[in-house]
């Protein structure tokens, strides 16, 4: 097992110094923080990730879960882990004070996050889906629903699913088949299959509570008739807790993120399933979206999480493992070198290092903007949503998708030893695959950008996006080494914008599959430019720490950063070169390609 898995350095330098987050101390529902507990608030998450998680994260991989007497048995110490984030109060830490939260900004939280997802992702997904179910049932829920269920699940004594996809709906949600007819006690009788439903059942808690998603006999067809539902295993009845009916079929082999079950569950097989409506009736899609644009940006936290432990493994193994000699070194009886020391091995590293901090960068903005967005105003309050909206796809599909690159890449830095079980990096490689996948694929996420953030208003999210990226170009032009790099920002901004021209123009003129067709790459480019904006961000705070005189390990951790950043803009930014001009072309391919040809 590797030594270290995240840098707390990088963490506060973002938080403190590029996101400045102490500024969200000014406005009232954050007037009791500072950046003292934000501080302590990680150094916490750090001791709980070290002591709890870290530790098992591949005996978790190695011993997973099992099924047995109709019960799925997970790693013993999942138990543990639920009770200390529970009684710690990190499950409530975001909610407000009446109910029982810290009112911790989001900012702070998914920095906390990021550490329990590098330390151990499969285990940090039983509390995170807590927290997010139990907050859907906050916001949304009655007060009955809320004082039967919340308190057990933000202490951790009750698991949190959210339960959507069905045998034959993943994607596209309005074909869910899940029924619910009133049963005429203010509940509802719930019938139906869902599938892949992560910690949807377990032995390291007392109960289960799905939140739902179902159409009510007579509603309407598609997105628009979907409801929300609080679905307990055990529902309490007497002071009691009583089987709901909801039986664990089985549940799914996977190739990683092993700690935590996928369910496949079937509930009502004797009529006997009762659910209780979240709000109001056909909004369910709505409400869930609140948990899903949360639990997109987790996604994104995850992948940074991954990519910083795989980086970390990697790099401690290029420090260590000598091969061969450089091509100018003749002296075979000169020791070997280190392979830290060969250009390619430097490539590789800072290819993680670049996409990892980036995409981390990227993730935190989006949880600020989430922050400002709830303790705004008027115009600030519009904005902060709009960027927030336009992000959230990409904060969730770059970090996921560059980290199954960067996790390849870090294999790859170990040779052999990266494709064997005594190295960790197969498993990261192995857990973070699932990331472009769940929580919307990246196709999914592209058409949501495409198709609905950015036509969305008339263009205004994009337009508050351009308007975010030439502030920085701006600053980035006012100081002399970064001039350059701003003139490249600058040149794909623009090129950025001719595309989404040109595509809303298609939009206008032709049925929306033209237009959509290379919405993933759109995507791709989009996310490329918003890490080299935080690239950019995070170069204007390094330019002046190196001004102001470093030595030491800080002269080092800036020395890092620079060359990241360099890394970024010399390697990864032109791709954006060859996406525009496919986006700009109008050859189509794809679009017209008779099925036929590829079978
Ligand atoms: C480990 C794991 C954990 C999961 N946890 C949960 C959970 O806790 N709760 C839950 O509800 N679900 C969960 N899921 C399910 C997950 O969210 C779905 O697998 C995902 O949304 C994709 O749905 P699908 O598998 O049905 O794929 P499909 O929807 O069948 O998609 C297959 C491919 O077709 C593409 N595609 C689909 N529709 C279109 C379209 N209209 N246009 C263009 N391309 C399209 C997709 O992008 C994808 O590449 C989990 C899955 C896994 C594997």
């Amino acid at each position: 097992m590797a030594k270290e898995y995240m840098s707390m350095r990088n963490l506060r330098f973002l938080l403190h110094d590029v996101m400045n987050v102490e500024q969200l101390t000014k406005y009232e529902r954050f007037t009791d923080h500072n950046k003292e507990m934000f501080d302590l608030m990680l150094d916490t998450a750090k001791q709980i990730a070290d002591t709890h998680m870290f530790p098992i994260y591949e005996e978790m991989d190695e011993k997973k879960p099992t099924m047995g007497d109709g019960v799925v048995h997970v790693h013993p110490n999942i138990k543990d882990i639920m009770r200390e984030t529970g009684e710690s109060g990190w499950i409530v830490a975001q909610e407000d004070y009446e109910h029982g939260g810290q009112q911790m900004p989001h900012t702070v939280y998914n920095a906390a996050n990021f550490i329990f997802h590098a330390a151990n992702t499969s285990a940090a997904s039983y509390f995170g889906l807590t927290m997010g179910a139990a907050e859907l049932i906050s916001s949304f829920g009655s007060k009955e629903l809320q004082e039967t269920y919340m308190t057990k699940m933000f202490a951790g004594q009750w698991q949190g699913t959210m339960a959507l996809t069905e045998p034959h709906a993943g994607s596209s949600l309005g074909d869910i088949y899940t029924s619910a007819t009133d049963a005429g006690d203010g509940s509802y009788r719930i019938k139906g299959q869902k599938i892949f439903i992560s910690a949807g059942d377990h032995d390291g808690v007392e109960n289960i509570v799905h939140l739902m998603l179902a159409k009510i006999d007579g509603a309407p067809a598609g997105s628009k008739g979907i409801s929300l539902f609080v679905v307990p295993k055990k529902r309490p009845e007497n002071g009691t807790l009583v089987s709901n009916d909801v039986t664990t079929a089985g549940f799914e082999g996977k190739m990683g993120m092993k700690g935590c079950p996928v369910a496949h569950l079937v509930m009502g097989d004797n009529n006997d399933c009762h659910g209780w409506l979240v709000g109001e009736p056909n909004n369910g899609l709505k409400y869930m979206f609140q948990m899903m644009n949360g639990a997109r940006i987790s996604v994104g936290v995850m992948s940074c999480g991954l990519s910083s432990a795989a980086y970390y493994a990697s790099l401690e193994y290029a420090n260590e493992r000598p091969q061969g000699r450089t091509h100018s070194n003749r002296d075979l009886t000169s020791p070997m070198e280190l392979i830290i020391n060969y250009a390619d091995v430097k490539r590789m590293l800072l290819f993680q290092k670049s996409v990892m901090e980036g995409g981390l960068a990227l993730v935190m903005q989006c949880a600020l903007y989430a922050d400002l967005a709830k303790v705004c105003e008027g115009a600030d309050k519009e904005k902060y949503q709009l960027l927030l909206d336009l992000l959230t796809p990409m904060a969730k599909t770059y970090p996921a998708e560059m980290s199954v690159q960067s996790t390849s890449q870090g294999m790859q830095v170990l040779g052999g030893a990266g494709f064997c079980s005594d190295f960790p990096l197969q498993q990261y490689y192995r857990d973070t695959r699932i990331n472009p996948i769940y929580e919307g694929t990246t196709g999914i996420q592209a058409m949501d950008l495409l198709g609905r953030k950015v036509t969305m208003k008339m263009g205004a999210a994009v337009i508050a996006f351009g308007a975010e990226l030439q502030e920085t170009i701006k600053a980035g032009f006012a100081v002399e080494a970064l001039k350059p790099r701003a003139e490249k920002l600058a040149a794909a901004a623009t090129k950025f914008q001719e595309v989404t021209m040109k595509l809303m123009t298609l939009a206008q003129s032709e049925k929306p599959e033209v237009f959509l067709a290379d919405a993933t790459l759109y995507l791709e480019n989009a996310g490329i430019l918003a890490v080299a904006w935080q690239w950019l961000k995070q170069a204007l705070v390094v330019e002046q720490k190196l001004a102001e005189g470093q030595s030491g390990e800080e002269l080092k951790f800036y020395k890092g950063k620079q060359a990241a950043f360099e890394y970024f803009f010399e390697y990864e930014l032109p791709k954006s070169i060859g996406l525009t001009k496919r986006l700009l072309s109008d050859y189509r391919l794809t679009l017209d390609l008779d099925p036929e040809y590829l079978n």
